[in-house]
């Protein structure tokens, strides 16, 4: 199964893709993760891509394609995958649409998040990450059992430095270039929209419920 999460910065997709790898065992790429891992392990990668997530900008298509190429063609890629972050662009849109024929790996839905911008803001400089395993929190919509310590594995929590309000609102501006996604989507007909201003368990059973009607 081939799914796509698409949707505003903090609209719940990496919350979501938690779920969807455990339920449906598919690997979760994602190209915000894959970057972050870049920069803390301060790669040639990494080293480039810093200023753009420091500052919320998005990272060029050149380089955004490229790591999504070799990712998608590992070995746990082949049989299904879970792709959240990735396309931003149109650009990048096309590319991985070559990609997909490439492999012969046709998308089989995206699943559109859509959340009112209001709840953004507070989402996102709510959120908490777990250094080790990367498991996602909110210190109000969803708090860890212990204040700072991941419930999974004990990892410690910290605040992404991109989502503070000013690299918020940039990154706000920038997704400019995401929104003509939803059309290209739905144009080719994949497109499965979900309200995700509803608790994260009930968007999670709406989620759940999709990919069980498309055959995971
Ligand atoms: P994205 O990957 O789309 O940027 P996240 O999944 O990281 O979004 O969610 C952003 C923040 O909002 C996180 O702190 C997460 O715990 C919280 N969150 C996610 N989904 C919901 C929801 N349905 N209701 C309330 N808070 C949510
Ligand atoms: P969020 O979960 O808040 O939507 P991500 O973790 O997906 O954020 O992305 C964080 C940052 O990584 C972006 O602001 C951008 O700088 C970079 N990034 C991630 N995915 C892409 C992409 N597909 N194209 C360009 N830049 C990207
Ligand atoms: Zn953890």
């Amino acid at each position: 199964m081939q799914v796509m999460l698409l949707g505003m910065p903090g609209a719940g997709k990496g919350t979501q893709a938690e779920r969807i790898t455990r339920e449906f065992g598919i690997p979760h790429i994602s190209t915000g993760d894959m970057f972050r891992k870049a920069i803390a392990n301060q790669t040639p990668l990494g080293m480039e891509v810093k200023q753009y997530l420091d500052s919320g900008r998005l990272v060029p298509d050149d380089l955004t394609i490229r790591i999504v190429r070799e990712r998608l063609a590992e070995a746990d890629a082949a049989n299904g995958f879970l792709l959240d972050g990735f396309p931003r662009t149109l650009a990048q849109a096309e590319a991985l649409d070559q990609m997909l024929r490439d492999i012969g790996k046709p998308l089989d839905v995206v699943l559109y998040i859509h959340v009112p911008q209001e709840v953004l803001l507070s989402r996102l400089t709510g959120r908490r990450v777990c250094r080790a395993c990367g498991a996602t929190y909110h210190v109000v919509f969803q708090p860890p059992q212990r204040e700072g310590v991941c419930d999974h594995c004990g990892g410690e929590l910290y605040q992404r430095s991109d989502d503070t309000e000013e690299a918020v609102r940039t990154r706000l501006e920038q997704y400019a270039q995401t929104a003509p996604l939803v059309e290209y989507y739905r144009e080719r007909g994949l497109l499965r929209q979900v309200d995700g201003e509803q608790p994260i368990e009930t968007v999670w059973s709406e989620v759940r419920r999709i990919l069980l009607s498309i055959g995971g």
